[in-house]
This record gives C-alpha cells, sequence and structure tokens, in this order.
C-alpha cells in the first residue's frame, strides 16, 4: 500500500486520536527510517525516546523472535527465569531493588501511585504545572495541565499543582495528608525542560524532611537518554519511586515502577496487578536492550553525541534570531522557536529528516543514542536550511 491509501484507511477505520504527520513508515535501521514509498529519514524522535538503542537492532530482534518460538505469554501467577532476572538486571543498573512490570509510562504512573498511597497510608500527591505523566484519567489528572484533561472530567481527587522549578512551592503544598511529590526530572512533553542545578536534590531534602516520598517519572528521561542510564544518576539524586517505560525494551510495550526494598515491600499479593505484565517476550526485549546499551557504551555515546549535537544546535542558535534556546541533556534535546514550530516539522520531513515540535514552540531532538557524528552534521545543516527558509 502507498501512503494515501494507508492515510484513507485509517481516516475510515482508525479513531483519530492523533495529530499524525502523512507519512507510512515501514523499516528502520539504526538510527535511519523507510517510508512506504522507500525514502530514507534521520529519525530524530526515535518513537518519542523509545529507539534508543535504534531500530532492528539485531540483538533485541534476536530475543524476541527467541522467546516468540519458546513461550510469549504466561499468567503472573507463574514464576519465569526471564522476570526475576530482568529485574535483577534492573537493580543493577538503577538505585533501586524492587520491580513492578506493567505495559506504558500512563501504567507505571498509576501504580507509583498506588504504592504511595499505600506505604504513607495518605491520599494527597503533589505534581507539576506544565508535566506529563499519560493518558488514563489518574495520569491526566497527574499532569498538570488542562488542554489534557478538559472533557473527560471528574478527574481522580487528591492532586495538587504547583510551579515547576520551585521548591518552596512544594514546601508550601505539603500537608500532612501528602502521600508523594511526583516530578519528571526534565520535562519532556513539556517542553524539554531542565530543572536548575540544586532543584531536584532540594526538593529530595525537603520530601525526606517532610516524610513525603519523591517519585521520578523516567519513562522519557530514562534508558541513557540523558547521559547516564537514568537522570536521577545524572543528577546524582536519588527518588524513592522511579516509573519507566519508553526505552525499557527497545520498542516493545513494557513499563515498570522501581523502588527500595523497603518501599517495595508494601505491595502484598493482590494489592497490585496487569495481565501482561513483564511477560517473558517484554522481559527478554528488556534484557537485550538493557545489554546492548551497556555493550554498546550508549551511555557515553548519549553524552558524546548529546554535547556534539547541542553545539551544532547552538551554532545554528547564533545565526537566527527566531531561536530563542537550546537546552537539554545527552540526547534529550529541545530547542525553542519565537514562534509556533509545526510547519518546520513538515520543511523536516519533505528534506529526509523526522523532528517533532512539542509544547507549540519546541523541537525536540531525542534521536538513537547511536546516531553518528555524520547524520548529525546531516541533521544540523538541514536545521540550518530549514530555519533559514522559516526565519
Ligand atoms: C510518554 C510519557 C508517559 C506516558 O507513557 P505511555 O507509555 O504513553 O503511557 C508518562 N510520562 C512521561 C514523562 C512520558 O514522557
Amino acid at each position: 500500500m502507498n501512503t494515501k491509501e494507508i492515510m484513507a484507511l485509517d481516516n475510515e477505520y482508525v479513531m483519530q486520536t492523533y495529530g499524525r504527520q502523512p507519512l507510512a513508515l515501514k523499516k528502520g535501521k539504526g538510527a535511519v527510517v523507510w517510508d512506504v514509498e522507500g525514502k530514507s529519514y534521520i529519525d530524530c524522535v526515535a518513537g518519542i525516546a523509545v529507539n534508543n538503542v535504534g531500530h532492528a537492532h539485531p540483538k533485541v530482534a534476536e530475543a524476541i523472535c527467541k522467546q516468540a518460538q519458546e513461550l510469549i505469554h504466561c499468567s503472573n501467577i507463574y514464576y519465569t527465569e526471564e522476570q526475576v532476572t530482568l529485574a535483577k538486571l534492573l537493580a543493577e543498573v538503577s538505585p533501586h531493588n524492587k520491580a513492578f512490570f506493567c505495559n506504558s509510562g500512563a501504567e507505571a504512573n498509576e501504580g507509583a501511585i498506588k504504592l504511595a498511597r499505600k506505604h504513607t497510608g495518605k491520599g494527597e500527591i503533589i505534581t507539576m504545572e506544565n508535566s506529563f505523566h499519560g493518558r488514563t484519567i489518574t495520569t491526566i489528572t497527574a499532569t498538570g495541565q488542562t488542554k489534557y484533561q478538559k472533557n473527560f472530567g471528574p478527574l481522580t481527587p487528591g492532586f495538587k499543582y504547583v510551579p515547576y522549578c520551585d521548591v518552596d512551592a512544594v514546601a508550601d503544598a505539603i500537608t500532612d495528608k501528602t502521600a508523594a511529590v511526583l516530578v519528571e526530572p526534565i520535562q519532556g512533553e513539556g517542553g524539554v525542560i531542565v530543572p536548575p542545578e540544586g532543584y531536584l536534590m532540594e526538593l529530595k531534602k525537603v520530601c525526606h524532611e517532610k516524610d513525603v516520598l519523591l517519585i521520578f517519572d523516567e519513562v522519557q528521561t530514562g534508558f541513557g537518554r540523558t547521559g547516564q542510564m537514568f537522570a536521577s544518576q545524572t543528577f546524582g539524586v536519588t527518588p524513592d519511586i522511579t516509573t519507566l517505560a519508553k526505552a525499557i525494551a527497545g520498542g516493545f510495550p513494557m513499563g515498570a515502577v522501581l523502588a527500595s526494598k523497603e518501599v517495595g515491600e508494601t505491595f502484598q499479593p493482590g494489592d497490585h496487578a496487569a495481565t501482561f505484565g513483564g511477560s517473558p517476550l517484554a522481559c527478554a526485549a528488556a534484557k537485550a536492550s538493557i545489554n546492548v546499551i551497556i555493550e554498546e557504551k550508549l551511555l557515553e555515546k548519549s553524552r558524546e553525541n548529546g554535547t556534539y549535537f547541542k553545539g551544532k544546535l547552538e551554532e545554528i542558535k547564533e545565526t537566527y534570531n527566531i531561536v530563542k534556546d537550546v537546552r537539554g541533556c545527552g540526547l534529550m534535546l529541545g530547542m525553542e522557536m519565537e514562534k509556533e514550530c509545526g510547519v518546520m516539522v513538515d520543511d523536516a520531513r519533505e528534506r529526509g529528516l523526522i523532528i517533532n515540535c512539542t509544547a507549540g514552540n519546541v523541537l525536540r531532538f531525542v534521536p538513537p543514542l547511536m546516531i553518528s557524528k555524520d547524520q548529525i552534521d546531516a541533521v544540523a545543516s538541514m536545521m540550518d536550511e530549514i530555519i533559514g527558509d522559516f526565519a
């Protein structure tokens, strides 16, 4: 089928929940994807920070194929070696040592909220303005942006919002009913907002003093995106609970809630569950993907490529007044424009570059971590022309 035919079927049979690009993708390899007409694109979206190990990584593909021929799914009322060995691997690479497995970021945040409420015996959750935590009723409630909540009330009770990067506001909002503070270490959908030095550390101090749990939503920042396996390590601040999804299994759907032994042991049999959570197939994909990150030194690559890429974007910023800011960490980069930048996304696509625009005027660059310097150079020269046309 060609792009037009695919778009027509989508329009007829799929609920129109996405503002889709007129692009039908067929295959990928590393940091490149191809559409159904055979045109190639450098992928700086990577499934929105999902394909950290690149498209069609042979080790991830092999792990999935092998596992699919053995056992795709079994109920969580039984044990599997894949699930326990993944949990052990996550304990080795993260600051936590207990895991609960689910299937998405929203589900991970739901699980974290349940865990925090049960552990503290309290109901209130403080989240940040301009945040993003998912699309279920409770996670749109946690999301501090009314555009995601409109038309879907009544929302879940017990949520309070404070401005991002304002520790005093959090301290003031905490009451004797507060269970937890939920925060993205870097706001992703909100426009790649990196908090100022010391913010997360101070936040942890306030939470600790007031006996409130700190939850990091690392759904987007996890698995090498910011230059370390987790942003908690990049910033040197350990939360009580971390939620994960997106890149965890190299593109295979999976989510996880990680916690300390003490917090994690709050969940008892019957408290929480997910039919598909931690299936042998998802766990095999996750183990393969995490091992690729380690073996292929993708954390170093994220830091190196991130610095190089950011430098290139900063050069462009010097040339054009329309570029307001370049920011980010590792390979989670944002370029804030003076005006809405949707048309730049279209221009980029026509030139063979996939980027996306978030928060209206922020171009987001979250490519596979193994993107090469040559590819970054190609992206930079296209961006130079695109912005030149736009300015
Ligand atoms: C993408 C995202 C989510 C939601 O993940 P889904 O898998 O789409 O449910 C939650 N939090 C953050 C920070 C995200 O970037």
